[in-house]
């Protein structure tokens, strides 16, 4: 079977030959891709490419952080600047795969990959598409869930830097340290007067796609971070979520295992 390569120098471009045409694919780092390329999907037939340097850009301020949709993994680990993130970005696959994975993928990556989706939808992120009717946005948690995502070029990523030691996150795997996750969680935990005020946490791995906890969240609302305080949340930790069955681990697994990682995140003590 033959694959077309069509490379473009302007996003816009891309998106407008991503968008006629269902067999068409857009290259981010490859590593999901060319691996369907190379075991002959027949689903594939034309791989979209773009040199526009803004898939790579990153800008940072005190407020707000944009991410290129073809930031690697590696990059993201490379800036300092985006510390609360490196346990994340080093969470996906081994060394190799962070070269080329990119923050823009991770959105599309089935599940029980997502972890870097994870953290954005708890960051509460923004997408920006590229498009010949030129750009636009969506929140995240709208995006994960519709069916024509796979026509649209995301072009970045935005959030609102989070306050200081206000973000979490942790991964569960069966192979220590790049396994795949049994789930994944990220929090962002703001407290006024020592209680919790607007969190946001999401889980990898519990559904189709990344998704929010709301029934946590609302639970944490005015909570303390300590045993009494959350357990309302761990009460309410496996609402909404509807996990697979895959070679690891079963649904029923990833709901009894749940409460038990949320705590000792919310707790922030010592992760598995
Ligand atoms: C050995 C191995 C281990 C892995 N471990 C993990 C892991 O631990 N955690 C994890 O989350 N993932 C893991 N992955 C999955 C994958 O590497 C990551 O999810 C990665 O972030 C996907 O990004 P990519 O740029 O390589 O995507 P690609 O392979 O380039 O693309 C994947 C899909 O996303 C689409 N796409 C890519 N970029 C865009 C864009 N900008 N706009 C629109 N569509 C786009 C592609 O068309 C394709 O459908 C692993 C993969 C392998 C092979």
């Amino acid at each position: 079977m033959t694959v077309t390569v069509k490379t473009f120098a302007r996003l816009a471009d891309a998106a407008g030959a991503l968008s006629n045409d269902r067999s068409a694919r857009f290259l981010g780092g490859g590593t999901l891709v060319m691996r369907a390329v190379n075991e002959a999907d027949p689903a594939i037939q034309t791989i979209v490419r773009s040199t526009d340097p803004g898939l790579l850009h990153i800008a940072l301020s005190s407020g707000r952080i944009e991410l290129g949709a073809g930031v690697t993994m590696a990059a993201v680990l490379a800036e300092r600047d985006l510390a609360f993130l490196h346990p994340v970005a080093r969470a996906v696959g081994g060394p190799a795969v962070r070269e080329a994975a990119t923050v823009g993928g991770n959105l599309f990556a089935p599940s029980p990959y997502g972890d870097f989706a994870t953290a954005l939808l708890a960051l509460d992120a923004t997408v920006t598409f590229a498009g010949g009717m030129g750009q636009r946005e969506l929140p995240l948690d709208e995006f994960l869930g519709r069916r024509e995502r796979a026509s649209s070029l995301v072009s970045a990523l935005a959030f609102k830097r989070p306050a200081a030691a206000t973000f979490r996150f942790t991964k569960v795997t069966r192979v220590h340290p790049k396994g795949i996750s049994v789930l994944s969680i990220a929090a962002q935990l703001p407290l006024a007067s020592g209680r919790v005020t607007g969190a946001r946490i999401a889980y990898g791995a519990m559904g189709q796609t990344p998704l929010r906890a709301k029934a946590a969240e609302r639970a944490l609302e005015g909570r303390t971070l300590d045993v009494a305080g959350i357990a309302p949340a761990l009460a309410v930790a496996v609402d909404g979520t509807s996990p697979v069955d895959d070679p690891i681990a079963s649904a029923w697994w990833r709901r009894e295992i749940l409460p038990v990682h949320l705590r000792r995140l919310l707790l922030d003590a010592a992760l598995a």
